[in-house]
């Protein structure tokens, strides 16, 4: 019978949720997912000086919020270091590693040797056949591995192919440090084994990595997990991905008003694909996600079209769960006046979604958006606005209240035909109403309808806010 499939993600938490982590954490969770196997997170803070607490919560967040669930609890790899110095012992036990008592010093001159040489700083091997009597004394020794001196490690990966490491290039790295605690060489084979990961999908910059850590599950014995090492993402500009193209971590997405949905669709494509298909669902990537889809080239990160990505979606969207995010988006951002106003006016705001969905990109061009839901009177005219309110307009807006006020029933086409005859009768254009009529009422140059605002915010509010800027 074939395994079950375990794949795990294994951040370490030492800033925020990067988005090219998050894509990797999207294609092990969809390739679980896909063939009903597990998938696992192992959180790696071995790092004590970088690893925090507010870094592995902004992990917890950043996959939740993504809707990327793991299953059981999460390991903490730090908590399972006498696993890993177990294992350590069992290495040096079987032969296949050794304690090494080089200084600092030797080290050095070993370096400084192989760089005249002109080889790479290479450990080199001074303690592997060493007899242990000849150790020093009072010198807490670190353990290496006994890596193999000659022929090749070959990395079968998914997406790179075969990949060659001449063993010559690698040299017998520490396992274990002196004072007991474990590499993170050591720690991620004996977790990945522990916790039966089958298949381990990773950026690219860990191959080198695997390579060191076959020789490990050699010296155990242990099955290599299947490897696919993913390129990792590129700008616009086809530099590494960086803070100077624009945000990075997940959370920031999420403040800035894209949908998770969105993020998925958008990350799926960054790296992998089925066919040509741009937008889908994640039932449908999960239905055809394959390590084969998962593509070789270095992908670039396109924010354009992240945008229209999330265009898509907030069109898509039920208003009821857009006016959720919009909320909670206020709140997280804190804009307090904002969220107030979307509670208070939750009916319009959902009543005017619609019109409003097909207008924005992110959820914060929605808030935006709506605001002339919100508005208190005296609502701000923008200035490019104001100048729609010449002394003409203002006393042309007071004729206007007055034939609003009369008009007993409150719908777009009635108050759009009061306002043509109301124009009509002035020797006006229906803009030279409309354009004056929109800065009275949103303070703006833009809008949805004039006439759809009027029947959004109601008659009363919508003769108060006119009036507040007529001269009669
Ligand atoms: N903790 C490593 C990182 O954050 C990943 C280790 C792995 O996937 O094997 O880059």
């Amino acid at each position: 019978m074939p395994k079950t499939v375990v794949t795990r993600f294994a951040p370490s938490p030492t800033g925020y949720l990067h988005i090219g982590s998050a894509r990797t954490a999207l294609f092990s969770w969809a390739y679980a997912r896909h063939t009903g196997g597990k998938f696992l997170l192992r959180i790696e803070d071995t790092d004590r000086e970088r690893s925090t607490e507010p870094a592995v919560q902004a992990i917890y967040d950043g996959l939740s919020w993504l809707g990327l669930t793991w299953d059981g609890e999460p390991t903490l790899q730090f908590a399972r270091a006498a696993r890993h110095a177990e294992i350590a012992n069992e290495l040096l036990a079987r032969g296949q590693a050794y304690y090494c008592y080089c200084s600092q010093e030797e080290l050095a001159t070993m370096r400084e040797e192989a760089r005249a040489a002109g080889k790479p700083p290479r450990y080199n091997g001074m303690w592997r056949d060493r007899d242990p009597s000849e150790a020093p004394q009072g010198v807490a020794p670190v353990i290496r591995i006994k890596a193999p001196q000659t022929g090749e490690i070959v990395v079968n990966d998914h997406v790179q192919g075969k990949v060659v490491f001449k063993a010559e290039n690698l040299d017998d790295f520490i396992i274990l440090r002196s004072d007991g605690t474990p590499t993170y060489m050591l720690a991620v084979v004996v977790d990945d084994h522990d916790m039966d990961v089958t298949h381990i999908i990773r950026g690219d910059d860990h191959l080198t990595n695997a390579a060191r850590q076959i020789v490990i599950y050699n010296g155990m014995g242990w099955d290599v997990p299947e490897m696919a090492h993913i390129p990792l993402i590129h700008g616009p500009d086809g530099a590494k991905l960086s803070k100077r193209h624009g945000a990075l971590g997940v959370g920031a997405y999420r403040q800035m008003g894209y949908l998770p949905e969105a993020m998925i669709n958008y990350l799926a494509r960054l790296g992998w694909s089925h066919g040509d298909d741009e937008l889908f669902s994640v039932t449908q990537m999960i239905e055809w996600f394959s390590l084969e889809g998962l593509n070789k080239g270095a992908a670039r990160f396109d924010f354009v079209k992240l945008e229209n990505v999330n265009g898509h979606y907030i069109r898509k969207a039920k208003p009821d769960y857009l006016y959720e995010v919009m909320v909670a988006t206020a709140k997280e951002i804190g804009r307090d006046i904002d969220h107030t106003g979307l509670v208070t006016n939750k009916a319009t705001v959902l009543a005017a979604l619609p019109e409003l969905q097909p207008r924005a990109k992110t959820v914060l061009e929605l808030i935006d958006l709506a605001q002339f839901i919100y508005a208190v009177r005296p609502i701000t005219v923008e200035p490019a606005a104001g100048e729609q309110l010449t002394l003409d307009a203002r006393a042309m807006l007071g004729g206007a209240v007055t034939v609003l006020e009369g008009l007993g029933d409150w719908s777009v086409p009635a108050i759009d035909g009061a306002m043509r005859v109301f124009a009509e009768g002035r020797g006006l254009k229906l803009g030279k109403v409309a354009q004056p009529l929109r800065a009275a009422l949103t303070g703006r140059t833009v809008s949805p309808g004039i006439f759809e605002v009027m029947v959004l915010i109601g008659k009363s509010e919508s003769l108060a806010r006119i009036s507040d800027q007529s001269v009669v």
